[in-house]
């Protein structure tokens, strides 16, 4: 699942960035308000993690923007203990939920999951599966033929995203902007590597191939006939 986050303090950016990643979370982090707008209506996000008090747009700006751009992804603003009374102002503008800095990870993390599920993504399908590949996305879990698959939060996303569109062959750069973040180089053959440890921990050991390399195309997973 990918998660937008607008902060402009960088301790706290990069703490939420590398507490959602370890999660298991795709993250883009913007530090202003304008960047923050423009991603949000550029980009396909489960969720917006919204500052309050931003340079440029601040945080009621930007959720106002989503809002009238008709995007109804969930919003959990952040706000500062002596910002609380605005929270009020927030929920009016269509915020889902607040939450008062400083907070714990464990905390936040809960919210940000409660988020999805009343989002609808985690509703419309807690479990996917193709032949006897199965993935718990509320567990976290891949098991093929009922045996555990250890997986890289990287490698879960990566499975998670082939399983949502399988049997659709997804070039590179969709894979790269649904699976790495903003920042990903391209160039790099990080995509190639991360398909090839998966596909051995998927494929390894079983007669049925689930996925493939379409070349010069991209990769696509398949149940077969
Ligand atoms: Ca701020």
């Amino acid at each position: 699942m990918k998660v937008l986050v607008v902060e402009d303090e960088a301790k706290t950016g990069d703490y939420l960035r590398q507490g959602l990643s370890e999660a298991g979370f795709v993250v883009d982090l913007a530090r202003d308000g304008q960047d923050g707008l423009h991603l949000a209506l550029t980009e396909a996000y489960d969720l917006v993690i919204l500052d309050v008090m931003l340079p440029g747009l601040d945080g009621w700006q930007v959720l106002a923007g989503i809002r009238r751009a008709g995007r109804d992804v969930p919003v959990l603003f952040l706000t500062a203990r002596d910002e609380v009374d605005d929270r009020v102002k927030g929920l009016e503008l269509g915020a889902d939920d607040y939450l008062v800095k400083p907070f714990a990870f464990s905390e936040f993390l809960a919210r940000v999951r409660t988020q999805l599920r009343r989002g609808g993504k985690a509703k419309e399908a807690e479990r996917l599966q193709a032949a006897d590949l199965e993935l718990d996305l509320m567990r976290r879990r891949v098991t093929r033929s009922g045996r555990r698959i250890e997986l890289t939060a990287k490698e879960f996303s990566l499975l998670e995203l082939l399983l949502r569109r399988q049997s659709e062959v997804l070039p590179r750069s969709l894979i790269a902007s649904q699976v790495w973040d903003m920042n990903f180089d391209s160039d790099t053959n990080v995509i190639e590597v991360a398909i090839r440890r998966l596909r051995a921990k998927v494929d390894d050991g079983f007669e049925v191939k689930l996925i493939r390399t379409v070349r010069g195309m991209g990769y696509v997973l398949e149940a077969g006939e």
